[in-house]
């Protein structure tokens, strides 16, 4: 253990804060008013469960207001506290201001252990919850709407949707009011997915510019590489499982909570996530090494080490141990500020938080919009556009007969070019674009500036930008 003291994650939060800030012009005072958490909301319930009233803590911050709604996640955890809600609900408003979802930052947790409860006493508790977030306007489809986290997903999204709703019976926006709900209750095709979906299109885009491989001492592409990813949840498992069914990296190692395992032959993340659901660990799954000390392997050899799990796992405590030349932070905060210095002065390249797990809120922006405009994407064009491919193959039918053996098309041609996109396919396109192109803006500044020599300080730089500039130009 080392002697000096780590930050908090909300210091954390605001040292890297302060580091962007120190290289910019902002006008006196702005800088703070940025900074600081707005309001945060702690609220004490009783649930009447198995004979007692059981007594639950939770919170609703929100960090800026500069954008309406503000948006963020609600987690279940027994670390849940103001500091971390509020540390997490700046990482929102700088996570929208970078990927232009049009949100102010907020975040929400319940100090629970979800795996101590029953279904109906979750739904129970979260309803009342919700009860006491939606009347104060907590959860509102135009100021507030919150999502799932940890602990938390479509289920307790179906639940807060329907509270809302039956408390306001003549909003028309009802479903707006939170994202990440199921299908069938006015959710979208992908955002389950979206944020490892997210994490691999991030990464993609990084491997696109051989600059910025090279920065990381690594060449070539995705195919290959050896990752290593703590946390084999929602986002966790999306990430590993896309990035090695589609782009020929290799996992690995896995780290989960009952201890790590490791493989550098690779893992397939399919059968461990089959392995997890059945056994409730990665313990005893057969095809690689098992290390009951799990955090170590976070210190093993391989190429990206994707910690997709909570805050702080990479401390000053095993920094200057960790191997991995390129770290993509698909957890929030899982860096600490002591940890970036050492890591950054090693020439570790970090993606950050506020980038690379930006998938799900971009996706929950999808949802939104789509509960507002009460319409599926790609219901109005899907079979227009398939008709006007029809007249183009037509004629490439023509030329292939009056070419004859000189030419012909390709054989899964007809059928590719024909499918008019689908909803997912469409949240696909969104997703990639928005991730393309805020790496751009955030690899821009890292280029271009002398002063700046890490992608998080780029990435802060931007985001402050925008929102000091939409609070100029709300005359602040
Ligand atoms: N909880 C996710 C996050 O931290 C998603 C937030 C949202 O979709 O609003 O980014």
């Amino acid at each position: 253990m080392t002697a000096i003291k780590e930050p908090s994650f909300r210091e954390s939060v605001d040292l890297m804060f302060n580091r962007a800030a120190a290289l910019m012009d902002l006008p006196p005072g702005l800088e703070e008013k940025i900074r600081v958490c707005n309001a945060t909301y702690t609220v004490r319930f009783g649930v009447r469960l198995r004979g007692q009233i059981h007594t639950f803590t939770g919170y609703r911050s929100v960090h800026s207001e500069h954008m309406e709604p503000v948006k963020g996640g609600i987690r279940y955890a027994m670390a849940v506290n103001q500091d971390e809600v509020e540390a997490l609900a700046a990482l929102m408003t700088y996570k929208c201001a970078l990927v232009e979802a049009p949100f102010g930052g907020s975040k929400g947790g319940l100090r629970i252990d979800p795996r101590k409860y029953e279904e109906h006493e979750l739904e129970q508790i979260t309803r009342r919850f919700a009860y006491e977030l939606a009347k104060r306007d907590l959860i509102n489809p135009s100021q507030n709407v919150p999502a799932p986290d940890m602990g938390t997903g479509e289920r307790e999204m179906a639940w807060m949707a329907d509270q809302y709703a039956r408390m306001n019976t003549t909003d028309i926006n009802a479903r707006a009011c939170v994202t990440g709900k199921p299908l069938n209750a006015g959710g979208i095709s992908g955002r389950v997915e979206a944020t490892g979906r997210g994490i691999q299109y991030a990464l993609r885009e990084f491997f696109r510019n051989p600059e910025d491989v090279k920065k990381a001492g690594m060449s070539g592409s995705l195919d290959g590489k050896r990752v290593i990813v703590q946390g084999l949840g929602n986002v966790g498992y999306h990430a590993a499982k896309f990035l090695s069914e589609e782009d020929g990296s290799l996992v690995v190692g896995i780290i989960e909570r009952d201890g790590a395992i490791y493989n550098p032959e690779g893992i397939d993340v399919e059968a461990v996530h089959q392995w997890i659901v059945k056994h409730g660990g990665v313990n005893g799954y057969p095809d690689a090494t098992h290390t009951a000390e799990g955090t170590a392997v976070l210190e093993e050899e391989c190429d990206i080490l994707i910690p997709a799990a909570l805050e702080g796992v990479i401390n000053l405590s095993n920094a200057e141990r960790i191997k991995a030349p390129l770290i993509i932070e698909a957890a929030n905060g899982p860096v600490t500020a002591g940890a970036d210095e050492v890591l950054r002065k090693k020439g570790t390249v970090i993606i950050p938080d506020m980038y690379a797990n930006a998938g799900g809120v971009t996706v929950s922006y999808f949802e939104w919009v789509k509960n507002l405009s009460h319409i599926r994407f790609g219901r109005m064009q899907r079979r227009q556009e398939e008709a006007r491919h029809e007249l183009i193959v037509k004629e490439l039918e023509r030329l292939d007969r009056y070419l004859g053996d000189a030419w012909s098309m390709s054989p899964d041609f007809k059928a590719k070019y024909l499918k008019g996109a689908d909803e997912l396919e469409l949240v696909r396109s969104g997703l990639d674009d928005t991730m393309r192109i805020a790496y751009q803006a955030m690899s821009e500044v890292w280029h271009d500036r002398d002063d700046v020599d890490d992608l998080r300080t780029a990435a802060y730089i931007v985001s402050i930008d925008r929102v000091a500039k939409s609070y100029r130009a709300k005359g602040l």
